[in-house]
């Protein structure tokens, strides 16, 4: 689970994240919507520890998490991240990318890790790509090579930043399969994505944010259909 409270986060004299509160309970499966610029993925960076918070509160799994008192790389094998453009290893294959943080970070035994690896991309559907460089890999390959590489690492949440923005249309759906799945196995998500037709059928809450701040929170059908803020109504007529 995750709790925020009162997060804000500012570049400089940009003040990003303004007094956020936010709760993804376990299982839940949160759709982040907004403009451009509106801080979404600034957010996401925040709760991964990527970025670090002015002030506020950020709460995993019940552990209130502060950059100078807990380790971070720690708290980062527990919160999984998938970005828009894939960043996998160029020089290493396929399994050595998922095996990469396991090994070298937790210091699992390689052979374990493989055994691992090969479950996870026997799951995304890439067992036979497991000796491949991600160069020889399509731009979908490519994420779901990512999202195993996430796994490996056992995390209690998963966070996605625009996962398939990247993507040719026809690659689009085998990732937000791969994403259904997990959903339905029970993982933690929030997902910052364009994609009205998974977050309808998948997400428990969609959030709309604006300027920085969490303007409305519902369930996607209602927020979407029936959006109770003008700047929600005005963000949704501009992309649905
Ligand atoms: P998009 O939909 O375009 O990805 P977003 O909602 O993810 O947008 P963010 O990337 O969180 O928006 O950016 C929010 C604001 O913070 C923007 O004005 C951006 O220019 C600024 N910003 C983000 N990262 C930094 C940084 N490292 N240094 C300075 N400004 C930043
Ligand atoms: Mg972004």
């Amino acid at each position: 689970m995750i709790k925020v409270e009162k997060l804000n986060k500012s570049f400089g004299d940009l003040h990003v994240l303004k007094d956020i509160d936010f709760t993804v309970k376990e299982s839940d499966v949160v759709c982040l919507i907004g403009a451009s610029g509106s801080g979404k993925s600034t957010l996401l960076r925040c709760l991964n520890f990527l970025e670090i918070k002015d002030s506020g509160n950020i709460v995993i799994e019940g552990d209130k998490i502060e950059s100078d008192t807990h380790d971070l790389n720690k708290v980062r094998t527990k919160v999984g991240m998938v970005f828009q453009h894939f960043h996998l290893f160029p020089h290493k294959t396929v399994i050595e990318n998922v095996m990469e943080a396991p090994v070298y970070v937790k210091g699992i035994p390689k052979k374990e890790a493989m055994e691992e690896a090969r479950k996870l991309l026997k799951k995304v559907g890439l067992s036979d790509k497991e000796n491949v460089y991600p160069s020889k890999l399509s731009g979908g390959q490519k994420q779901r090579v990512a999202i195993a590489r996430a796994l490996a690492m056992k995390p209690d949440v998963m966070l996605f930043d625009e996962p398939t923005s990247a993507l040719d249309p026809e690659l689009v759906g085998e990732v937000l399969a791969t994403m259904k799945e997990l959903a339905e196995e029970g993982m933690t998500m929030v997902v910052v994505t364009h994609e009205m037709g998974f977050a309808r059928e998948v997400a428990d809450w969609a959030v709309y944010m604006h300027d920085g701040k969490i303007v409305e929170v519902g369930h996607p059908e209602e927020l979407f259909n029936n959006p109770k803020e003008a700047r929600t109504k005005a963000f949704l007529d501009s992309v649905l």
